[in-house]
This record gives structure tokens, C-alpha cells and sequence, in this order.
């Protein structure tokens, strides 16, 4: 089988309401979807959605580097996966998203030549993968009335963001706790935003609590303080921004700087780094979450096959699909009640796009 084409349309994905986190607030995303069509007939598809303040890049950075990665793709066998990403990271470095968008078809592809569901292909171990929701930040009222309404839903893991000001963090974080009492799980999302002193007070004053997860509390660059955030609290530090590649992950994991690690397939150039993170950080004995940037069902619903596929994902934070509204070039893939996602066992991504 031989790539003959790779063609992209960009869609907006257009929130329910606007979402505010520590880099701004926002109201809707740009996605691109790749379509890589072969000579075989089958075609494979893929969601590149970038976010510039983790990955450096944009829609338009993605438009005018897939133009030099299509053309050294065209003729290459779409089911080398490891060659095609040798050769796309030989030609351009970064671009992680745009990566993760052609990876993703790849494996689609993969699966439709297979006849076989991602999941299955890449380990399997269940249909069905449970995953948190987040509460983006607001007023403490509003974030606790929010974690009350996704209890009533059937979530039982939140993720709270916080990180602009600290007075309204601990504040919301401790309405969040009363509402959900002992029903829901609470990690907290720092986003950067913290320093050490600040994170290690903070976490403090909620020992003992439902909050049992702190993730990346300090820019992505400093890395001797994780171990001393590590050594004075008893929740678990979890670090994304720091982490994007297997090589990040064997860094943070053999300073003894993290007990878990966030991976985003935008960040990991897709399925594939996604699971060099994974064998890198399960050798030392330390669980990963999968989570997201802001991609719409396509690109949740790869990640959730990755997660289906291995014992040491341990969380889920698949959720940007919810706060969109519905999208009418995307079918299938999987269906959800309360946090529950459960993927169909149709070949590859087991989505019908029209596009
Ligand atoms: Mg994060």
C-alpha cells in the first residue's frame, strides 16, 4: 500500500460556552483534519489541533509544514509507521501536532488493512476506558455548582484548573471538595501558573482529602523543584508540559521528579511517541494519564483507543469533546454516558467522516 495523497480541512470546533484557563480564555478552536489517501482505496484519518503555548505551533505553521511533509510522504507505505515517522522527524523537528494528525491516519489505516480496532492492535485490554472531566476556572461558586451538576451526570474523577490567583484557587478548590464530599476524585490542574513554596502550602492544606493529583505546578523548564515539591507532599505530581517525547519522560522519571506523567497525543507526535512515553515511564513503575488539548471527537477517540489498550494508563482526561457542540461530519468511534467511554470495535478509529 503507498500514500497517494494527503490532503487537510481545517473545521472550527465551537464551545458550548467560552473556557478560561491560565494561557486565556477561549471560545472556540481550529482543528485540521488529515485525510491520507492511499492507492489501495482506504483512506485514514487524523485531527491536528495545535495549541501554541505547549507545542509553539499554529494552524497556519501546520498548513505550510504539511506541504514539505506530503511531499516526502507520497509513495511511502502508510503502514511503516516507524519509517514515515522517521522520515518527517528527519526533514522537520517539532511540529508534534501535525505529526500526531498523520500518525493518527496511519494507525486508522493500520486498523482498516487489519480489520482490527486500534485498541486491539496496540496492546488491548478493554472496550471501555473511564474518564474525568474538567472544571475550567470561574468563581468558586460556579466551579462547585459545576462539579455538583457532572456528579449528577455519573462523573467520578474532576480536574480542577487554577493557577491564575491564588486566593481564588484555594477558594474554589475548597467548595469543590465540599460539594463532591467523598463521591469524586479531584486533581488539580496548576497549568504553570505556581511556584514551589506556593504549591507545596497549598497542597498542604488539602491533605487528607479527596485531592489526590497536582498536575505541572511550575513552568515546564524548572525541574529541580519537582523533587523537592515531590518530598513535601503526600498527593501525587503529575507533569505535562514538561513532557513530550520518551526522552522528556526518561529525563523527569530518572531525576525522581514525577509520580505520574500527562500524555497528549499532540504533544507525542501521536500513537506512536505516546507509546515510547508509555514503556519509558511503566519500566520505572510510574502510571500516565492521557489527556488532551482541544481536539473534537476524532482525536479524543484516538487517544481513548490508547488508553483501551494499555494497563498503565491509569487515567483518562478525554473531555474537550463535551464542551463542544455536535459536529455533522463525525460518526462513531465510541459513545459515552458519565464519563464512560465505550469504542466501537469497527476497524482502525471505527469513525465515518465526511468531510
Ligand atoms: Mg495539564
Amino acid at each position: 500500500m503507498h500514500i497517494k495523497d494527503i490532503v487537510s480541512k481545517k473545521v472550527s470546533n465551537q464551545f458550548t460556552h467560552p473556557i478560561k484557563v491560565t494561557f486565556g480564555e477561549m471560545t472556540s478552536t481550529e482543528s485540521l483534519i488529515i485525510k491520507v489517501v492511499t492507492d489501495a482505496g482506504l483512506i485514514g484519518y487524523g485531527e491536528v489541533c495545535p495549541f501554541e503555548p505547549v507545542t509553539g505551533e499554529s494552524i497556519q505553521t501546520e498548513e505550510v509544514a504539511l506541504d514539505i511533509l506530503t511531499d516526502i510522504l507520497i509513495g511511502q507505505d502508510p503502514l511503516c509507521i516507524e519509517q514515515v515517522h522517521h522520515l518527517m522527524d528527519d526533514k522537520i523537528v517539532g511540529h508534534t501536532a501535525l505529526k500526531a494528525g498523520i500518525d493518527i491516519a496511519m494507525y486508522d489505516l493500520l486498523g482498516k488493512a487489519s480489520d482490527l480496532p486500534i485498541y486491539k492492535l496496540l496492546g488491548g485490554v478493554s472496550n471501555q476506558v473511564r474518564s474525568d472531566v474538567t472544571i475550567a476556572i470561574d468563581t468558586p461558586e460556579k466551579m462547585a455548582q459545576e462539579a455538583t451538576d457532572y456528579l449528577a451526570q455519573g462523573f467520578t474523577q474532576l480536574k480542577v484548573k487554577t493557577g491564575i490567583d491564588q486566593a481564588t484557587d484555594e477558594a474554589a478548590i475548597r467548595q469543590i471538595l465540599d460539594a463532591v464530599g467523598d463521591k469524586a476524585t479531584v486533581k488539580i490542574d496548576a497549568n504553570q501558573g505556581w511556584t514551589a513554596k506556593q504549591t507545596i502550602r497549598i497542597l498542604n492544606e488539602f491533605r487528607n482529602t479527596q485531592l489526590d493529583i497536582v498536575e505541572q505546578p511550575l513552568p515546564y523548564w524548572q525541574h529541580e523543584e519537582n523533587q523537592l515539591i515531590r518530598s513535601n507532599i503526600t498527593q501525587d505530581l503529575m507533569l505535562d508540559e514538561s513532557v513530550h517525547s520518551p526522552s522528556d519522560a526518561y529525563n523527569v522519571i530518572s531525576n525522581g521528579e514525577a509520580d505520574m506523567v500527562n500524555i497528549k497525543l499532540m504533544k507525542s507526535s501521536g500513537l506512536f511517541g505516546a507509546e515510547g512515553i508509555n514503556k519509558v515511564v511503566e519500566s520505572a513503575g510510574v502510571p500516565c494519564m492521557i489527556g488532551c488539548m482541544a481536539e473534537s471527537r476524532l482525536g479524543i477517540c484516538a487517544a481513548a483507543h490508547f488508553a483501551a489498550a494499555h494497563r498503565n494508563v491509569a487515567y483518562c482526561d478525554l473531555d474537550s469533546y463535551l464542551m463542544f457542540k455536535e459536529s455533522d461530519w463525525l460518526k462513531g468511534g465510541f459513545t459515552s454516558e458519565g464519563g464512560l467511554l465505550t469504542l466501537s470495535d469497527q476497524p482502525g478509529l471505527g469513525m465515518e467522516v465526511d468531510l
